[in-house]
């Protein structure tokens, strides 16, 4: 019982960094069947993007409709592995990366005219950063080495950068200043 308390206590600590975040709203998918599925004592639903678990529950009770921070991992796999060529890039890789790293504190902002996302984890060395050359990518930028990760530099890269810093220590106080040079 007081395992099932902290956990349940570590959700919510999550979700209350989440809100700080953007609300990336998951865009229709077409061609995903309107059915229930079953996997262990949990159903879900990939075209309604539902589930029946507790992680998914907690979520909805704070996010709207498609929000990114409701998926929960059933929807993530199915997403993942029973849909994957059915979600736009931009979509595909935020949920990748959520179910890799998990939940990402998300934002949006512009450079020049560009859209772009960033994404970060509490508590983080890195940022991920989602914009589109060409195809939506994945940058990462490591905050303790200062560099960009897998050599992969986006365009304007310092520009950007600069702008996250301002907009992190701006709405995040909780981290350590100092980790963010
Ligand atoms: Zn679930």
């Amino acid at each position: 019982m007081e395992i099932r308390k902290e956990i349940d206590s570590k959700i919510n600590n999550t979700f209350d960094f989440l809100k700080l975040g953007y609300a990336y709203i998951i865009p229709e998918v077409k061609n995903i069947l309107n059915e229930t599925k079953k996997i262990s004592n949990h159903k879900y639903n990939t075209h309604h993007l539902t589930c029946s678990c507790k992680e998914y529950r907690l979520a909805a009770k704070i996010f709207p409709r498609r929000d990114l921070r409701r998926l929960c991992k059933h929807l993530y796999l199915s997403l993942l592995i029973e849909h994957p060529e059915k979600l736009d890039p931009l979509t595909r890789l935020l949920v990748e990366t959520n179910f890799w790293l998990g939940k990402q504190i998300l934002f949006k902002s512009k450079l020049n005219g560009a859209v772009f996302y960033f994404g970060v984890i509490i508590p983080t060395d890195h940022v991920s950063i989602f914009l589109k050359n060409i195809t939506w990518q994945r940058y990462v930028y490591d905050f303790v080495n200062l560099d960009w990760r897998n050599d992969l530099y986006p365009p304007q890269g310092d520009l950007i950068i600069n702008k996250i810093k301002k907009i992190i220590n701006s709405k995040i106080e909780f981290i350590d200043a100092s980790e963010i040079k």
